[in-house]
């Protein structure tokens, strides 16, 4: 199953709305940004289960800085789509919303804002939607995911 991380807000903090990484002298000196805290165990052990992790963001960064960031941490990842990406595909698709998984073949998209679960009802793609005040946001992903594996076993 293909995942696909939202970066700010959910992995990246916009300010200080939750814990983050240890980072070194040399990241500081990479200006590497800040990853929230137990990201890259949740990613380690999505990764054991077999499940493919990509980043799916509307921020204009580069895919190089972002895999760059990830990389500080340990964490690599298949598929980067950031917003240059995703606006053309969106729309050379005619597809009117702010993200569409299915046009990259994420199966679940993570993500912290609403909208994105609206977005997900109205255009029926799977969304984990993850507070950024949420301490144990890494059960909450893994509990979601469970029952959405539950729910497809059910439907077969
Ligand atoms: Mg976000």
């Amino acid at each position: 199953m293909n995942i696909s991380f939202d970066l700010d807000g959910t992995l990246i903090p916009y300010a200080d709305e939750f814990n983050t990484e240890k980072i070194g002298w040399l990241g500081k000196l990479f200006r590497i940004e800040k990853i929230r805290k137990g990201a890259k165990d949740l990613i380690l052990k999505l990764q054991q289960d077999n499940y493919k992790i990509h980043i799916y963001t509307t921020s204009f960064r580069s895919k190089s800085k972002i895999r760059r960031t990830l990389k500080y941490y340990g964490i690599s990842v298949n598929r980067i789509v950031n917003q240059i990406e995703n606006q053309k595909v969106l729309k050379s698709k005619n597809i009117y919303s702010s993200k569409f998984p299915p046009a990259f073949n994420f199966d679940v998209h993570i993500d912290d804002l609403s909208g994105v679960r609206i977005e997900g009802e109205k255009q029926n793609f799977k969304t984990i939607i993850v507070d950024p005040s949420d301490l144990n946001w890494s059960e909450t992903i893994m509990n979601n995911l469970k029952n959405i594996e539950i729910k497809k076993e059910n439907a077969q």
